[in-house]
């Protein structure tokens, strides 16, 4: 867990997304869930928000619902989110 607004540069997938192109972009997210956001969208999985929590909520990674089939390839656990996104927990 970090302070909010300590943050790292990581580098997403976008595709689909109306408000940028379709590739690798790079994004600030909390530093420390920085990496194992990083090594999700390495794997293919398309993240589309993240939270380490602040200490006050479970860390958690929004991912498009079109990554479905890589989460149950990799064992993440989930839950819908809202229509067209998951919610991950990162605390297995
Ligand atoms: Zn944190």
């Amino acid at each position: 867990m970090c302070n909010w607004g300590t943050d790292k540069i990581i580098y997403v997938i976008r595709r689909n997304n109306n408000l940028t192109s379709d590739g690798w972009h790079p994004v600030a997210v909390d530093f420390c869930i920085a990496d194992e956001v990083q090594q999700m969208n390495n794997r293919g999985i398309i993240t589309t928000g993240c939270c380490c929590g602040h200490g006050k909520r479970p860390p958690e990674v929004l991912v498009s619902l079109e990554s479905k089939e890589l989460l149950d390839k990799f064992g993440y656990l989930y839950e819908i989110y809202e229509d067209r996104t998951l919610l991950v927990n990162l605390k297995k």
